[in-house]
């Protein structure tokens, strides 16, 4: 099989494939392809306020109305409900200790709620991956983009044009195309090919995974019921939530769909985990949940699911390359690099870029003006990744004292709540860079959050006045953009949405 095209889009995750339907809607021609076939196990599932409200603006300035109810839960619900999703009214963290049951405590000094909605039907959701990346793959069918699965790719050669060739269903196959746009995620296709450096040590954040999807999932909820909790301050239902718990070194994101699905899996330090090479992944999964018996509870009667098959374990989870885009291919930020769930982040800055990609190669095709605004793609998204990535390493170190954690996570909760306000009332737009990453005062404000967290943290243990003056620290630092009464010590740690 031999194909020519404009743009040639690796990877149908829905990165690709939405970045296929936008291009295609401003009379790009593109072609998708993946080497596996959907429906297919996947995770990346949590969406964010901002998400949704980028995703919001993407349907309409592109006019993708059948795609806009995918924005919110209760649109969702009632327009595609065979395509399953999980409800999440926001970020429920608990934190636990090495063999002890969680101990809930009148306070909430050991859980932390922020409500990211006010009722189930504006809500964000879990994105079911393989319904939903299948979904997508259909649209663009529909609008009549050839989709080539199990697709496999060897080499990518020439230039003006490219030359990709491979297998396409045991066939040879070569496709010529213009611009490449790599959304192959982990795959990192183009980055193998093009000899990229990997940049992974210019991150501080050390994690590595074990997770799967699984049915018989409890809720937490009742077992923090049980163990003597108190909801009736609780913002929302904390199931119905990204529900993390922390533990010593890392923590178990718990994200349920509606289908009795559920998709978690621990992200563990590797200073604190060193990776035990000789132990499966099920080996390790049970000892996490023999060391912390209350999660042991909540997964005790839990299996993998058929499409998931069985757990699956990473290395390092993190990744970056040396570059994210030259004057005739780009990546999409999950290609660019890979940092850690934490916070889920990682689908709202996939959006991001391509928003951004969409735009420039859009409007800017065939224009002197798109090899500048694809060196800008490179350079912003490096400065995203290193905020990012400073954020969750520093959460990883206030994991040790969840009052510093707390209050240290609200740099975070700050900024990408302001950065969504601005958004929605039409104060940033495309081409702004992702929570305030190229904001000096606010970098400022996350370097002296880190210094002083390091600081407390290499004093010896955290006394109760000393975790008090760092939480009055960080109200200070988050002040200017401190839009939802972040770190006030009267909600105890119970963060309601504020419109
Ligand atoms: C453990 C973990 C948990 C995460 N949880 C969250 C979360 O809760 N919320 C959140 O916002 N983000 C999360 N993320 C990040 C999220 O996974 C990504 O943002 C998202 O998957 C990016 O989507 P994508 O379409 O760009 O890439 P992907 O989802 O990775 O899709 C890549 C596609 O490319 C295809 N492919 C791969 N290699 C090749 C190749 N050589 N040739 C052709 N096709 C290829 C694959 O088959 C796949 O279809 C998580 C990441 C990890 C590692």
């Amino acid at each position: 099989m031999e194909l020519a095209t404009e743009i040639a889009i690796l990877g149908t995750g829905f990165g690709g494939t939405l970045t296929a339907l936008l291009l295609h809607r401003q009379g790009r021609r593109v072609v998708l392809i993946d080497r596996g076939r959907h429906p297919r196990f996947l995770i990346g599932e949590s969406s964010t306020p901002i998400a949704d409200l980028v995703w919001q603006q993407l349907c309409t300035r592109y006019q993708l109305p059948r795609l806009e109810a995918l924005a919110k839960w209760g649109p969702w619900q009632r327009e595609y409900p065979q395509l399953d999703c999980g409800l999440k009214r926001g970020f429920s963290y608990y934190r636990h200790h090495p063999d002890r049951h969680f101990e809930p405590n009148a306070d909430h000094t050991n859980e932390l709620l922020i409500a990211a909605s006010n009722h189930d039907d504006s809500a964000d959701t879990h994105w079911y991956r393989p319904d939903f990346d299948q979904f997508l793959v259909s649209e663009a069918r529909r609008e009549g983009i050839a989709v080539l699965e199990e697709t496999t790719l060897d080499a990518i050669t020439g230039r003006e044009p490219w030359r990709l060739t491979g297998r396409h269903l045991d066939e040879p196959f070569a496709l010529t195309a213009e611009f490449v746009i790599d959304a192959t995620g982990e795959g990192s296709f183009l980055p193998r090919h093009l000899a990229l450096s990997p940049q992974v040590e210019s991150l501080q954040t050390r994690s590595r995974s074990v997770y799967g999807h699984f049915t018989g999932v409890d809720l937490w909820g009742p077992e923090y019921v049980h163990r003597g909790g108190r909801t009736a301050d609780h913002p929302f239902a904390c199931d119905d939530a990204a529900l993390h718990h922390v533990i010593d070194g890392g923590w178990m994101y718990v994200l349920r769909f509606r289908s009795g699905v559920t998709s978690a899996g621990f992200l563990l330090n590797l200073e604190h985990h060193a990776d035990r090479a000789a132990w499966s992944a099920e080996a390790e999964w049970q000892w996490l949940l023999a060391r912390y018996p209350s999660i042991g509870r909540q997964f005790s009667r839990a299996e993998t699911t058929p499409l998931c098959g069985p757990l699956r374990k990473t290395g390092r989870v993190q990744r970056r390359w040396s570059r994210c885009a030259d004057r005739d291919w780009a990546l999409l930020p999950f290609t660019a690099y890979g940092l850690d769930a934490l916070h889920s982040t990682g689908n709202a800055h996939t959006l991001r870029g391509v928003e951004r990609l969409a735009d420039l190669l859009g409007t800017r095709w065939d224009h002197p003006d798109l090899a500048p605004g694809l060196a800008h793609y490179d350079t912003q998204l490096s400065r995203e990744i290193d905020v990012l990535d400073q954020v969750v390493a520093g959460c990883y170190q206030a994991f040790a004292d969840f009052r510093l954690f707390s209050s240290f996570a609200m740099l975070y909760f700050a900024g990408a709540i302001f950065s969504e306000v601005r958004r929605r009332q039409g104060k940033s737009g495309v081409h702004d860079d992702f929570l305030l990453a190229n904001e000096p005062d606010y970098r400022n404000r996350l370097d002296r959050g880190v210094a002083e967290l390091r600081q407390i943290l290499s004093t010896g243990p955290v006394t109760a006045p000393r975790a008090e003056q760092f939480r009055q620290f960080i109200e200070r630092e988050i002040a200017p953009y401190n839009m939802a009464g972040l770190c006030d010590p009267a909600r105890h740690n119970m963060y309601p949405y504020l419109d």
